[in-house]
């Protein structure tokens, strides 16, 4: 054996590596003076048991053990095409449903790439814009809040290589361990600290965060207006965005709700809605409120309030909810809630989905790799855009925005756990392989001379030796 250190070339770091060593990334190794890859590629199939198994790949030696005919490999353990003018390490023919289908596998460097984090929760982490930091490193901002969820970007370009090298280093650590399944703390400006992971509660400033909301305050009086009719004369429902009041709103009006005088300090929008009644926080409703009375004004008896006016306010998941009583001064007084109204609040809470985080990986696959499916690089973005050739990310459907390039989302989840790794340049990693029919990928410039039978990849491996653990689909996946 050979004490002479050799050098990795699968990524622009290119690592000497001495013998019975890795290289920075761990994912390559020096053995016995050949490059390794030193995870197994990982091949999936419908009709594996549990656990799957390992096979040889690349030892000549094995006699060609059958797998099941629906086995598809992936681009985990597959290596690369770095520096690009390479061909994919694996093009697969293989035949489904009877057409001859081609499938390319390799395993991209993204240093174009970024997170989309999903936070199922009305708690305030922060206003849109802020910095998200990772061991005090910035590595991204809280972006426009969806439906029930708040949502972070983490990561990117401009992240990985346009600031610091700790900047970088931190982004792609925390993307890494983001993408294969893992808690990341994260800390936002004028906001919460978070703990997230793909498939997990959040934990904000300590908290796990348990439902998320049934609906913001004006949908919530929608759907449950009907329940309250008859049970209490008014209702609030407080919410940071649009807080509704059911004697003014459309459903009170409709279900012929009479007024009850209320007087509620906030934007109205439209009737029985009202927007910005507090500042947004931890409280109810992700605001700041603590006492939900402070959002109202005088009771006005004029337009119908009343000593014995019976009120419900209540938080958009029905994890805040209290029950006054006016007394003769018109004055708010705290009393039990009736039974008959837990069950309404209950029924806000059960119909509350579980406070989730969910983890989309963004890559772009438009640059470089391309030429290691295709002579003709555009001829590929084309066929992905038109729908001719199917991206999947280790197995997992992509979503592929339109316009130019090929730049896909996908969610972590949907595929084998650890399908991801990183280079220190720094960037990720990530599996990709187009499938399409080989009359297209020879139309479009394939590398027809590179198109191996799957049993003849497993006989002859590719670039780098490893072994091939065959399993079953991730759950859920097609
Ligand atoms: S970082 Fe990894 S892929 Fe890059 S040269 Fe070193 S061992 Fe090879």
């Amino acid at each position: 054996m050979s004490d002479e250190k050799i050098r990795c070339d699968a990524c622009p770091v290119m690592c000497y590596i001495a013998p019975g060593q890795t290289g920075a990334c761990d994912r390559y190794a020096n053995a016995n003076g050949r490059i390794v890859r030193t995870d197994p590629v990982v091949m999936l199939s419908h009709t594996i048991g549990s656990g799957g198994r390992l096979v040889p790949f690349a030892a000549r030696e094995w006699d060609g053990d059958p797998l099941p005919s629906d086995t598809f490999v992936t681009g985990i353990g597959a290596g690369t095409t770095y520096p690009d003018y390479k061909p994919a390490p694996f093009i697969v023919s293989s035949t489904v449903a009877g057409a001859d289908m081609v499938t390319v596998v390799t395993e991209a460097i993204f240093s174009y790439c970024g997170i989309k984090v999903k936070i199922d929760t009305d708690r305030f982490l922060g206003p849109e814009g802020a910095i998200i930091r990772s061991k005090g490193e910035v590595i991204g901002h809280v972006t426009t809040a969806e439906y029930g969820s708040q949502m972070l970007s983490i990561g990117g370009v401009h992240h990985l290589t346009g600031g610091s090298k700790s900047e970088g280093r931190e982004t792609c650590a925390a993307m890494l361990a983001l993408c294969n399944g893992e808690a990341v703390d994260l800390t936002i400006n004028t906001g919460a600290n978070v703990t997230v992971q793909a498939g997990r509660a959040p934990i904000v400033d300590g908290i796990m965060e348990k439902r998320m909301r049934v609906g913001c305050g004006s949908a919530t009086i929608g759907m449950f207006a009907v329940q309250w009719r008859g049970l209490v004369d008014e209702v609030v429902v407080v919410d940071d965005h649009i807080t509704g009041v059911v004697s003014e709103h459309r459903a009170g009006k409709v279900l012929g709700w009479p007024p009850t005088g209320i007087k509620v300090r906030g934007h109205r929008s439209t009737p029985g809605r009202y927007f910005k009644v507090s500042e947004p926080g931890l409280g109810w409703g992700g605001t700041r409120l603590t006492d939900p009375l402070d959002i109202l004004g005088p009771w006005n008896s004029a337009k119908g309030a009343h000593a014995g006016l019976t009120l419900l306010m209540v938080s958009t998941t029905g994890e805040d909810h209290a029950y006054f009583v006016l007394d003769t001064a018109l004055i708010p007084q705290k009393q039990p809630l009736p039974d008959a109204l837990k069950a309404t609040v209950g029924m806000i809470a059960e119909n509350c989905e579980p406070s989730l985080c969910t983890v989309l990986f963004v890559g772009g696959a438009g640059g470089s790799l391309r030429a290691g499916v295709t002579q003709n690089p555009v001829r590929l973005t084309r066929s992905v855009q038109n729908g001719k050739t199917r991206l999947t990310s280790g197995g997992a459907e992509c979503y592929v925005w339109p316009g130019g390039g090929i730049t896909f989302m996908v969610d972590v989840l949907r595929l084998p756990q650890g399908a991801f790794g990183y280079v220190p340049t720094p960037a990720l990693v990530a599996p990709l392989e187009f499938t399409l029919p080989r009359a297209d990928y020879l139309a479009l410039g394939g590398h027809a001379d590179r198109v191996t039978p799957l049993a003849t990849v497993l006989q002859q491996g590719g670039e780098y030796p490893t072994t091939a653990h065959v399993q079953p689909w991730p759950e859920g996946q097609a």
